[in-house]
């Protein structure tokens, strides 16, 4: 079955409320589309949102990447080559995760709509669907506890709260947050590079009765010898995000005295669902857990990464709720969320059907 297209576009989702986090506040959202169509009318969508921060591109660079002159060699090759398809892909746009990601999902969609399985089929379905989180930005005491109540009476029982103006602010927050909930609520917390190893660790010993469920990124992306001198006590707790971009940060990270003991994987960090499962079988065989994350995406991109995340063994969190803060998307479908709990479809591909 050959592939008669594959075209790239660009489409403001907007967003219904701005947020914030320790670097930025954002306030609109862009998603660069994908679609490859076969022959027999079969159509794969993938959609990257790419964080500059972290990847050093963002959707205008990931438009500009996918230059049809780049996109054409794939006309007319055969879906069934689908493994040298992807590493082709993998191979031109090493250097642009979003550009990479869109492809790689948009044809992990159209092989298993040719097949007629859902993805997480196609890759091995381990767990049948598991709870996300949803986050609260960086915000006060007062609107805290307003949009915690809120996400709670919509069914959310996990709540990760966005970390690292001051740490004094931090533990005042997540105080109260508790006191208000008691244990109706699972907290998760995220600092975005925002400590220093000191702070990290004044920071645990006063959450400590909190219970918080983990701690991502409370230190500098760079800082992986630091990460790794931490007390095994909050590695253990610590997950890897903007320090784990590549299958190779997996090594670096695992190697040694291991820097923490959950990886975040991003398909808009590593560019899509076959450097993520790469990430995945790292984490598997150094014991390191997984939680899947996410940037504002359309429901294309979360649920290809709702799909890898059932689809690999060592996946104990999933923070996949960039999709619900659009105000429009280009499909429907995809994954369900019932109280918090997300499952997929059992449709075909990625499960989503075009507005
Ligand atoms: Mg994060």
């Amino acid at each position: 079955m050959k592939i008669r297209s594959i075209v790239a576009s660009c489409e403001d989702l907007q967003l219904i409320r701005p947020y914030t986090i320790a670097y930025k506040t954002v306030t609109a959202v862009e998603n660069v589309v994908v679609k490859v169509e076969l022959e027999n009318g079969i159509i794969g969508l993938g959609t990257a949102n790419p964080s500059k921060y972290v990847v050093g591109s963002d959707t205008a660079d990931t438009l500009r990447a996918l230059q049809p002159e780049l996109l054409a060699p794939f006309q007319g090759k055969d879906i069934r080559e689908f493994y040298s398809l992807l590493q082709q892909v993998h191979q031109l746009f090493r250097q642009e995760a979003g550009a990479a990601a869109a492809l790689d999902i948009a044809l992990h969609d159209a092989f298993t709509c040719w097949l007629g399985v859902p993805l997480v089929s196609f890759l091995g379905q381990a767990a049948a669907g598991l709870p996300t989180s949803i986050t609260i930005g960086i915000r006060n005491v007062v609107d805290t506890l307003a949009e915690a109540r809120e996400y709670i009476d919509r069914g959310f029982r996990i709540i990760k709260v966005k970390l690292g103006h001051s740490a004094e602010d931090d533990v005042e927050r997540l105080v109260k947050l508790r006191e208000a909930f008691g244990d109706a609520i699972v907290i998760r917390v995220d600092a975005n590079q925002g400590y220093t190893a000191n702070e990290l660790l004044k920071f645990y010993r006063k959450t400590l009765s909190l219970s918080l469920e983990l701690i991502e990124q409370p230190m500098p992306a760079n800082a992986i010898e630091e990460m790794k001198q931490l007390p095994p006590e909050i590695k253990k707790l610590v997950a890897a995000d903007e320090s784990l971009v590549s299958p190779a940060n997996a090594f670096q990270l695992a190697d040694g005295p291991a820097a923490c003991g959950i990886y975040n994987i991003k398909l808009m960090k590593c560019g899509g669902i076959q450097p993520a499962r790469e990430i995945a079988t790292i984490a598997r065989h150094a014991g390191i857990e997984l939680m899947w994350g996410c940037n504002d995406e359309s429901i294309v991109s979360i649920s290809a990464a709702l799909h890898a995340a059932l689809a690999s063994p060592a996946t104990r969190y999933l923070d996949l709720d960039g999709s619900f803060d659009l105000a429009r998307d280009i499909v429907s479908g995809g994954f369900t969320v019932k109280d918090g709990y997300m499952s997929l479809t059992g449709q075909p591909g990625l499960g989503v059907r075009v507005l």
